[in-house]
């Protein structure tokens, strides 16, 4: 449950950067009791074999949107320390430092004894910059992809066919993009780290 939770936040965290927020819902029928479900925009649900997910208002399986879930993937305990990441305070620092708060925490302290930290700091800006222009870059790819045409299939799931952009065009367009802000971005990391 908690995985799960995990999972519906930081997808919609990443579609909001760029097309913030809709209220697209749709039914789902489950089981044998013609019980109706309803799943609103980004929740993550299991059926029948696959995983789904409702993203531009459009249900869709889980797969397509796996480059994100790899990058927000938090395992239960800390690689540092090994103690189950639980506070608050965990989870934001394991997306950047791959550690729990308390390892951060003490690692930075060092850093301020030996006089680093601001230098470190600085470069952790940029560092996070890098990482935002690669979710935005997988994101758009992701949403140059998934056509928004839809039909309604016999079963009443929503489904989805191509057409309309030019998917070859458009995914150049951004790759070329996030590639001139990445080397600018790498380009002021080394210039701290020489100075
Ligand atoms: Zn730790």
């Amino acid at each position: 449950m908690l995985k799960k939770e995990f999972k519906r936040k930081d997808v919609q965290r990443a579609r909001n950067l760029l097309t913030g927020k809709t209220d697209a819902s749709t039914g789902t029928q489950i089981g044998y009791g013609k019980k109706i479900k309803d799943y609103k925009e980004g929740d993550v649900w299991t059926e029948g074999k696959k995983t789904w997910t409702i993203k531009n208002g459009i249900k869709q399986t889980v797969s397509k949107l796996d480059t994100i879930k790899k990058e927000v993937f938090m395992p239960l305990s800390c690689p540092c320390c090994g103690k189950i990441m639980k506070k608050r305070l965990d989870k934001p620092n394991y997306k950047i430092h791959k550690k729990c708060h308390d390892c951060v925490i003490e690692f930075e302290h060092k850093l301020k004894i030996k006089g680093e930290y601001d230098n470190y700091k600085k470069n952790l800006i940029t560092k996070n910059s890098l990482d935002i222009v690669d979710e935005i870059e997988s994101y758009l790819l992701d949403a140059i992809n998934t056509s928004n045409s839809s039909f309604v299939s016999e079963d009443g799931v929503i489904e989805k066919w191509d057409g309309g952009i030019d998917k070859k065009e458009w995914s150049q367009k951004v790759k070329e993009s996030a590639k001139v802000r990445r080397e600018h971005l790498k380009k002021e990391l080394n210039d701290k780290e020489g100075s």
